[in-house]
C-alpha cells in the first residue's frame, strides 16, 4: 500500500530538483523535501515515537510545519495540526485529547502556550535543525495500512465544542485520486489558508501526491496574496469566500497578470452568487466551488464557469458521493422538498477521536444499513440535481412557526451599496418565538443610514422574513478559516456588546 510519502519519494527521483513547497522565505524541491521528511521520521522513531501515536503541530504555514506532518506520515503517525489561533486552554485541551506524546511549535505558539504544562515532548521549530535526526538519516520502514490514521482535524467549533475527525490513509488516497484530472502535477498550488483545515488539505495533499509545487503563505492578505501568485506564475488556488471577497475588492484587481491561472477552488462558507460571477468574469481560469466537510459525508462541486445559471446552487454531488435529504424523524423527504443533507463517499471520516457517542450522533443509516454522515445543513435538489443550500440546521430562524433562512435575508442585505458584509441570526423574541436581526459592515465612502438600509432590505422580503432590527460593527466575528461565527454576534447582542 503506497502512502503519501512513498508518492513524494518516487517524486524525488523522477524530479529532484522540482520545487515542492514555496513560501515568502525559501523553497524546497523534492530531492530536499524527501530527505527532510526521512529526518523528522528517524528522529521520531529515535524518540520512541510510536506508529498510530498522533504528532501535533500548532504552527502557522509553511515548509518546516509540512515537512513534520509529512515526517510524521512517514513513520506511521498521526499527523495533528492544531490551530495555533485557539486559546491556549483548548490547545492543550486538543493534545490531551489526541494523546501526543510530541508537539511541535514555533515562535507564536510557543509564547502562547508558556504557562500551559503540555503532556509530552515539545518542540521548537525554530531548532528543528538540532532536533532533527542527521543528515542521511533514514527511517526504519513502517508498514502502513490503508484503514491506519493519516491525520486528526479538530473540528473548528463554529456549532459546538471541537471534536478529532480522524480521516484514514484509504481516505486521503481516495481523495488525491478523485484528483487525477485536476492537473495538479503541473500545478503550482497557491494556499493562503492554514495546515489544520481540511479546505487547505483537500488542495495541498493532491498537489504534493501528483508532483506539484505548493506555495504557502503565512498569513493571508489580499495584495500579498495577488503578489505572490503573479510571481510563482500560479495556476491552482483554494481560497475561502471571504478571501476571494478581500481580493476581488482591491481597486487594482485588474492590473495583475493572472493569465497562469486554469483552477481556482473555494468552500468551507456560503459564497454569494455575485462574487462566483466577479471571480468568473475577472479571474482567468475555471472557478469550482465545493460544498462538504471534514466530517467527509459527501460533496458536491460547481464548475462555476460552466455553469452561469447556477450560481445559486453549489452543484451535484461528485461521482461516488450520494447525498439524501431527511426530515426531522429521520425519513428521506420526496423529491424536491427540503431537508437535511446526510450523505457517503470515499472520503468519510473514520469517527471522532475516542468518541463512539458522539459518532454515533454524527450517523444516518439508509433502508440497506449503508452509513451516512449528517451534514446539520438544510438544502433540497433543483430540477438537474444541483444542490441548493439553505442554512446549518442550527441557525434556522422559526418565526410565528414561519422557517426564515438567514441566507435568503443575507443576499438581499449583501446587494445593498452601503454594505461590505453581512450575516443575520435568529434571536428570541416574545411575539414571535425568534425574529431575524442583521449585522453589516459598512462599506467606505457609502452613505446610507442603518434605518434606510433595513427598510430597503425589509421592502424585498417577504412579510414573514423581515429584519426587526440591523446593527452596523466594523468587523464579523470569523472563525481563523473565514466562518462568520453567529454565535458570537449572538453573545455579543445579549451581552449588550454591540
Ligand atoms: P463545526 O463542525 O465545529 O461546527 P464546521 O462545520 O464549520 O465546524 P467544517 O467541517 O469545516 O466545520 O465545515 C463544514 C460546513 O461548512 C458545512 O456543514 C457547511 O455548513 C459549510 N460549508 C462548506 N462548504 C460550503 C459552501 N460551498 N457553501 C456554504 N456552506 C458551506
Ligand atoms: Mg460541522
Amino acid at each position: 500500500f503506497a502512502t503519501l510519502p512513498d508518492l513524494i519519494r518516487a517524486h524525488a527521483r523522477a524530479q529532484p530538483g522540482k520545487v515542492a513547497l514555496a513560501e515568502a522565505g525559501g523553497e524546497l524541491d523534492y530531492a530536499g523535501l524527501d530527505a527532510l521528511v526521512d529526518r523528522v521520521a528517524a528522529a521520531l522513531q529515535r524518540d520512541g515515537v510510536a506508529p498510530g501515536s498522533a504528532v501535533a503541530i500548532v504552527a502557522a504555514a509553511g515548509i518546516e510545519n509540512a515537512a513534520v506532518f509529512l515526517g510524521a506520515l512517514r513513520a506511521g503517525c498521526v499527523a495533528t495540526p492544531l490551530a495555533p489561533s485557539a486559546t491556549p486552554d483548548s490547545i492543550s485541551a486538543m493534545i490531551v485529547d489526541c494523546g501526543a506524546p510530541i508537539t511541535f511549535v514555533d515562535a507564536d505558539a510557543a509564547k502562547a502556550l508558556a504557562g500551559q504544562r503540555i503532556p509530552g515532548t515539545l518542540v521548537h521549530l525554530k531548532s528543528l535543525a538540532t532536533w532533527l535526526a542527521p543528515e542521511g538519516a533514514q527511517p526504519a520502514p513502517v508498514e502502513i495500512r490503508p484503514a491506519d490514521g493519516f491525520n486528526i482535524i479538530y473540528s473548528s467549533g463554529t456549532t459546538g465544542s471541537p471534536k478529532g475527525i480522524v480521516q484514514s490513509h484509504a481516505m486521503r488516497w481516495a481523495h488525491i485520486a478523485r484528483n487525477a484530472a485536476a492537473g495538479f502535477g503541473e500545478a503550482v498550488t497557491m494556499i493562503a489558508t492554514p495546515l489544520y483545515s481540511n479546505t487547505t488539505l483537500v488542495s495541498f495533499l493532491p498537489t504534493l501526491g501528483w508532483g506539484g509545487t505548493v506555495v504557502l503563505m503565512k498569513k493571508f492578505d489580499a495584495r500579498g496574496y495577488l503578489q505572490l501568485a503573479e510571481r510563482h506564475r500560479a495556476t491552482h488556488t483554494m481560497l475561502v469566500p471571504v478571501q476571494y471577497q478581500r481580493i476581488m475588492a482591491l481597486a487594482d484587481f485588474d492590473r495583475f497578470d493572472l493569465s497562469s491561472f486554469r483552477l481556482k477552488t473555494g468552500t468551507s462558507a456560503p459564497f454569494s452568487a455575485a462574487l462566483k460571477a466577479d471571480i468568473v468574469a475577472r479571474w482567468p481560469g475555471l472557478l469550482v466551488e465545493y460544498y462538504g466537510m471534514t466530517e467527509g459525508g459527501a460533496s458536491t462541486g460547481l464548475n462555476a464557469s460552466a455553469h452561469p445559471d447556477k450560481l445559486h446552487t453549489v452543484g451535484p454531488p461528485l461521482p461516488g458521493h450520494e447525498i439524501r435529504l431527511i426530515d426531522d424523524d429521520g425519513q428521506e423527504v420526496a423529491p424536491g422538498e427540503m431537508g437535511e443533507v446526510v450523505g457517503r463517499s470515499p472520503t468519510m471520516m473514520t469517527g471522532y477521536h475516542g468518541r463512539a457517542e458522539a459518532t454515533a450522533a454524527a450517523e444516518w443509516h439508509d433502508a440497506d444499513g449503508n452509513r451516512y454522515i449528517r451534514h446539520g445543513d438544510v438544502g433540497r435538489f433543483d430540477e438537474d440535481g444541483f444542490l441548493i443550500l439553505l442554512d446549518r440546521k442550527k441557525d434556522l430562524i422559526i418565526s410565528g412557526g414561519f422557517n426564515i433562512y438567514p441566507t435568503d435575508l443575507e443576499a438581499v442585505l449583501a446587494r445593498h451599496p452601503a454594505v461590505a458584509e453581512c450575516s443575520v441570526i435568529g434571536v428570541p423574541s416574545e411575539a414571535w418565538g425568534e425574529t431575524p436581526v442583521g449585522f453589516y459592515v459598512p462599506h467606505t465612502g457609502v452613505d446610507a443610514s442603518i434605518d434606510e438600509i433595513r427598510d430597503w432590505t425589509n421592502a424585498q422580503l417577504g412579510k414573514t422574513q423581515r429584519l426587526s432590527a440591523l446593527h452596523a460593527i466594523d468587523e464579523l466575528p470569523r472563525s481563523a478559516i473565514g466562518k462568520v461565527l453567529k454565535r458570537e454576534l449572538r453573545d455579543r447582542l445579549q451581552q449588550d456588546a454591540i
